[in-house]
């Protein structure tokens, strides 16, 4: 163990000592023996979510790996999902972890969500080996807001768990706007311009797993993808945590 593991492993402790750790959806304390990050109760609500019928091929949300005509257009032919992404749902637990995710920086949150990629990306049709995992990086005023880039840490977490390497590949340019402020057509057109490669780049004939937090017209994902695919990547496949059906 590095001084540095050391170090979290007791901070983490102290944590869960005065902050003992509570369901990110009801609020309830968890038990040593409860699962990560959600109660036993909010736990089989997530699940059942995550047994909703995909709309285009009608299997459970968790099982489906299709694409949307944008994202199969930028060369991205597999998208593996954790749970449906209901906004206008009251008190689900896909929402409470997001939001715990955005804007507490919540650890258990990431933890989760890295997790729940991973039994999704594991579910695709295709093994993942020769694979490098990387992520969609958030834009600067939300980076700014927060000081930090959750999709980074739990990319990070995930190849951890999926025995990949990861690397970062791309950053936003200083003029996109911020996605969720626009609507679906000025969506696509600002991320096509928003991201740049990173000036270490190396994707020829590299294989990636481009993971995201929340798909909804796919248009980030889609850029990233036509991003790798322009510098020579091989193949591009996603994972995300919550995807709009
Ligand atoms: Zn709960
Ligand atoms: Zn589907």
């Amino acid at each position: 163990m590095t001084f540095r593991e050391k170090f979290n492993t007791l901070k983490n402790g102290a944590v869960d000592f005065f902050f003992p750790p509570r369901c990110l959806c009801c609020g309830k304390l968890l038990l040593p023996a409860d699962p990560l990050a959600l109660c036993p109760i909010c736990l089989a609500s997530y699940s059942l979510a995550a047994r909703l019928p995909c709309r285009r091929c009608g299997k459970d949300t968790a099982d489906c790996t299709c694409c949307s005509d944008l994202l199969v257009s930028a060369g991205v032919y597999r998208v593996a999902k954790a749970a449906p992404y209901l906004p206008e749902e009251e008190n689900s637990p896909v929402r409470a972890v997001l939001f715990s995710l955005k804007h507490e920086n919540s650890r258990d949150a990431k933890a989760f969500v890295a997790r729940e990629l991973a039994r999704a990306a594991r579910r695709m049709p295709e093994d993942l080996s020769g694979f490098t995992v990387t992520f969609v990086p958030r834009g600067r005023k939300g980076r700014r807001a927060n000081g930090y880039d959750q999709m980074e840490d739990v990319s990070r977490l995930l190849a951890k768990e999926l025995s990949l390497p990861w690397e970062p590949v791309a950053r936003r340019s200083p003029d996109a706007k911020e996605q969720k402020d626009l609507d679906r057509k000025k969506r696509i057109e600002n991320a096509k311009n928003s991201l740049l490669p990173l000036p270490a780049l190396d994707a020829k004939g590299k294989r990636y797993l481009a993971v995201d937090d929340v798909l909804t017209t796919g248009a980030s994902l889609a850029a990233l993808a036509s991003l790798l695919r322009s510098a020579g990547a091989a193949e591009v496949r996603a994972a995300v945590f919550a995807a709009r059906g």
